[in-house]
């Protein structure tokens, strides 16, 4: 049986660059939201996650 995955973006909260791209299984309930460098504001920001 295959899982379905599918892709979000992760988008900073602060510029709302989208960054990185990951994938999370379709049926998870929960949002992603990770700390990751941002290119454009050179630090550490909340990414969250929005639809591709
Ligand atoms: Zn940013």
């Amino acid at each position: 049986m295959k899982t379905k995955e599918r892709y979000v973006f992760l988008e900073c909260t602060e510029c709302r660059e989208r960054n990185y791209t990951t994938h999370k299984r379709l049926k998870a309930a929960y949002k992603l939201e990770k700390k990751k460098f941002c290119n454009m504001c050179r630090k550490h920001t909340s990414h969250r996650e929005k639809k591709l």
